[in-house]
């Protein structure tokens, strides 16, 4: 299961988010869990769509109530997690190194030694 295709927003999305039908679902489902699926936090509490092939037709098993602080961490979790790779396999290409091969030692190494 992809979360990636879940980073592309549209406008179409916007309008929804905002629109009474997203909002009272969202609304009863925080209601309903009560806290964070994650750290069970009650505060700020948010619905975070874990794909988007259902949107406008969500069911509580294609969301997750989180709080605000571990919402902003999933997102930039999946960020994060993609420009690694990204410059994972970059660098293998350049390395003429098979990125299916685990060269991600190596990798950190350069990363490091960069830094310095
Ligand atoms: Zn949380
Ligand atoms: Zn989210």
């Amino acid at each position: 299961m992809s979360t990636l295709s879940g980073r592309r927003a549209s406008p179409h999305y916007a309008a929804y988010i905002k629109s009474i039908k997203w909002t009272s679902k969202a609304t009863r489902w925080k209601r309903e869990t009560g806290c964070c699926e994650k750290c069970g936090g009650t505060e700020h509490l948010e619905v975070h769509h874990l794909h988007y092939r259902t949107l406008c037709a969500e069911r509580r098993e294609d969301v997750q109530v989180l709080c605000r602080a571990c919402h902003a961490l999933v997102h930039n979790e999946d960020r994060q997690h993609s420009a690694y790779w990204n410059a994972y396999d970059t660098w293998c290409k350049k390395k003429r190194l098979d990125p299916e091969d685990d060269h991600t030692e190596e990798f950190a190494e350069w990363i490091e030694s960069r830094r310095r």
